[in-house]
């Protein structure tokens, strides 16, 4: 068959040692402590690069932990330009004593690399240098312009990516991404991962008298905030339908067609079994969706926490001054979170009860909604890649959260990320006992190889 297999299965025992090598390194972009380590997989990932043929190799500085970039862009004019992200840094790895073997001392056993980051994301973005390793080694050339970014701050939220990013529009820009880090849906599933959830959060504050008063002197003579909220609140969500009632919510909704629907009905998924394990009676949510649907595509509005009044040890006849809620929702596709923050305020200022005032405040951590457009080439290439390797059409899903840097590159590079990864929820990522399987490591590598020579045509 091709080289490149025979490339990638000659290798395959050096590239597992030089995994446990880059595991070894306890790059935990959260603690301070550790800032140098994270230094030092920078340059083991930029080292790596070089060895596997990539030119223009740097580690970029961010006012935090530094970036690679690494490219191979002589593939010609006429082949598109492919980006590919992932992340050396790691999660903490306490608590050490729940690890059946030291997180930063990697062992393999039963087929698995055991240690912090092994799945998380350093098997992950490992994986597609070594294909171009492989595809350079041997054939001489990759099929399409090659760039690679990795990050050393996704687990603590990428704070200085969004700056970062815009910096360097010029040095990334491309035709597609792909990101070496995500899930594939079990060990011998493969999904495609079609759109993301937005988010945008409120809290609302409804006042009354300037402060406490007797519920027994004035109860009667003027209004309740904490009944005026509850009143205000009660009026964004039909109790029987699930449907959110505030005006306008719906419009900007890109609806699900009979095709995401079909699609979305073909991931397995048991009901009973979903209510069980979250020990509750029964679902609920908006009328005329699966549960599936709702959760992935479409917009939910919840309370996340409601204040005021007396809340302690018995009873106080208090009429409380104030009273607050928070609220948050997950968009869907096109909603603007700054569109639903004036939908909700002029909710709230139509329903408000008389004899109490509200404003609006706005919380940190807007997200918008993405949805990969139908017909999108790269996700095409990636599913038909998926069924090559796996064997299998991948599920073709969404996720009910949001993932920041797939927003952030199609905003600053006008570009849908694909999701293309190897990794596997189960692998204990962020807890003890991380893992990564080595077949899918392997499997991975096939892939990579794969997708690159299908988009080079
Ligand atoms: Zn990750």
């Amino acid at each position: 068959m091709s080289g490149w297999q025979d490339y990638l299965d000659q290798h395959q025992s050096r590239f597992e040692a030089e995994l446990l090598e880059f595991v070894r390194i306890p790059s935990v972009s959260a603690m301070p402590g550790h800032m140098q380590d994270v230094k030092r997989a920078a340059d083991w990932v930029a080292d790596r690069l070089r060895g596997a043929g990539m030119e223009h190799v740097a580690v970029l500085p961010t006012t935090g932990h530094p970036a690679v970039y690494g490219d191979w862009l002589h593939a010609g004019p006429d082949k598109p330009t492919v980006l590919i992200y992932g992340h050396f840094d790691v999660q903490p790895a306490d608590p050490f004593e729940l690890w059946d073997s030291p997180p930063f001392q990697p062992e393999i056993r039963q087929g698995c690399v055991f240690g912090r980051g092994a799945s998380d994301d350093k098997g992950g973005m490992f994986i597609p240098i070594l294909s171009v390793e492989a595809l350079l080694q041997a054939g001489g050339q990759l099929p399409v312009n090659v760039k690679f970014i990795f990050e050393g701050q996704e687990e603590i939220g990428s704070p200085d990516m969004p700056p970062f990013i815009a910096a360097q529009c010029e040095r990334l820009a491309c035709d597609m991404i792909f990101s070496a880090d995500g899930l594939q849906w079990s060990a011998d599933e493969a999904q495609l991962i079609m759109g993301l959830k937005g988010l945008v959060g409120v809290e609302v504050i409804v006042e009354g008298p300037a402060a406490d008063q007797h519920s027994g002197l004035h109860g009667g003579g003027i209004n309740n905030p904490l009944m005026a909220l509850s009143q205000v609140l009660a009026s964004m969500k039909d109790a029987q339908s699930g449907r959110i009632t505030i005006d306008g919510f719906y419009d900007d909704v890109v609806d699900l067609t009979v095709e995401d629907k079909e699609q979305i009905a073909r991931v397995p998924f048991d009901e009973a079994a979903y209510c069980a394990r979250l020990g509750v009676p029964e679902a609920f949510g908006e009328e005329g969706y699966t549960i599936r649907e709702r959760i992935w595509g479409r917009p939910t509005l919840e309370l996340n926490g409601l204040t005021g009044g007396y809340q302690g040890d018995g009873s106080k006849t208090v009429l409380p001054a104030r009273a607050s809620a928070k609220i948050t929702c997950r968009l869907v596709a096109n909603q603007k979170p700054e569109r639903i923050t004036e939908l909700i305020r002029a909710h709230v200022e139509r329903h408000l009860p008389p004899g109490v005032t509200a404003r609006i405040e706005h919380l940190a951590g807007d997200a918008d909604p993405f949805l990969v457009p139908r017909g999108h080439n790269a996700t095409q290439a990636a599913g038909e890649v998926l069924r090559e390797v796996y064997g299998e059409a991948p599920y073709v899903t969404r996720v009910g959260g949001s993932i920041p840097i797939m927003t952030l590159f199609l905003r600053e590079l006008g570009v849908h990320g694909v999701m293309f990864s190897f990794s596997v929820g189960d692998e204990n990522l962020h807890a003890p006992n991380e893992f990564f399987r080595l077949a899918n490591f392997r499997r991975g590598q096939t892939a990579y190889c794969r997708l690159l020579e299908t988009l080079g045509g």
